[in-house]
């Protein structure tokens, strides 16, 4: 079985990917797990909780690839080296995660040290997991990777597109060029090697536009920000002298 797949898209580009699934699930052990800790308003309308991606033997792949990095991360990481020493890799591009994400500093370790053993390949990938990234990737990222952050997650507020490479979901691709961002559409591989900032057109599922409502992902996430704010600042106007009902009082995510 091969650990690497191309779906239709990222066939016609000749790009692998390696996927886990979206969000937060149950194994059919019964774990509970979270692949996506950062995840803010983008789980609302992730596309990778719809369609194909909830067929029951590709969640199954997804699940088993999971579980397979939790119980036993050397074992997955030699699988995957094993994998990538095939020639088809040379010079090849995988995609890191089509769902999913960076879910602990052990597994994007896991995935530094593969990078580096296994130079002849490239790899990319969008994260929200901004803090992993500062602490584990900056400081001496390996050559073959290029990452994109990407907006709608909860570390949001600590991107700065003037330094950082963003992405934000916009709801087309009039949006995106109205707000002098650059589409990845043509391509998923302009998302790291085209100019910044990247817009992402928002996928055609309704019940995710609805909710999107016209918004970029950024600016969802920064009005959910705002309203709960506002509802702490309420909280504490109202609250009595040592009532610290206030500091609780957030929405789950
Ligand atoms: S981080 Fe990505 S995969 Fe996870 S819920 Fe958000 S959009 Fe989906």
């Amino acid at each position: 079985m091969t650990l690497l797949r191309q779906n239709r898209e990222l066939k016609r580009l000749g790009i692998w990917n390696w996927s886990l699934p979206a969000f937060a699930g149950k194994l059919p052990d019964g774990r509970n797990y979270n692949v996506c800790p950062s995840t803010g308003v983008c789980a609302k309308a992730c596309y990778a909780r719809n369609g194909t991606y909830l067929f029951p033997q590709v969640k199954a792949r997804h699940q088993e690839n999971l579980r397979w990095t939790m119980d036993d991360l050397p074992g997955w990481q030699q699988a995957i080296l094993d994998e990538l020493s095939h020639k088809r890799f040379v010079d090849a591009w995988v995609r890191i995660h089509d769902s999913g994400d960076f879910y602990s500093r052990a597994y994007l370790s896991a995935w530094l040290e593969i990078m580096r053993a296994r130079q002849r390949t490239r790899f990319y990938a969008y994260t929200k997991e901004v803090a992993a990234f500062r602490e584990l990737v900056e400081p001496d990222p390996p050559p073959n990777f290029w990452w994109v952050y990407s907006y709608g997650g909860t570390q949001d507020s600590t991107l700065d597109p003037a330094v950082d490479r963003v992405a934000d979901v916009f709801p087309d691709e009039q949006s995106i060029a109205a707000a002098g961002w650059h589409s990845q559409e043509d391509s998923d591989l302009l998302a790291v090697l085209g100019p910044a900032p990247v817009g992402i057109p928002a996928n055609n599922i309704a019940h995710f536009k609805a909710r999107q409502a016209g918004r970029r992902w950024s600016r969802w996430r920064a009005g959910v920000d705002a309203a709960r704010a506002a509802r702490r600042t309420g909280a504490r106007s109202t609250a009595a002298p040592g009532d610290d009902r206030s500091d609780t009082s957030g929405s789950p995510r």
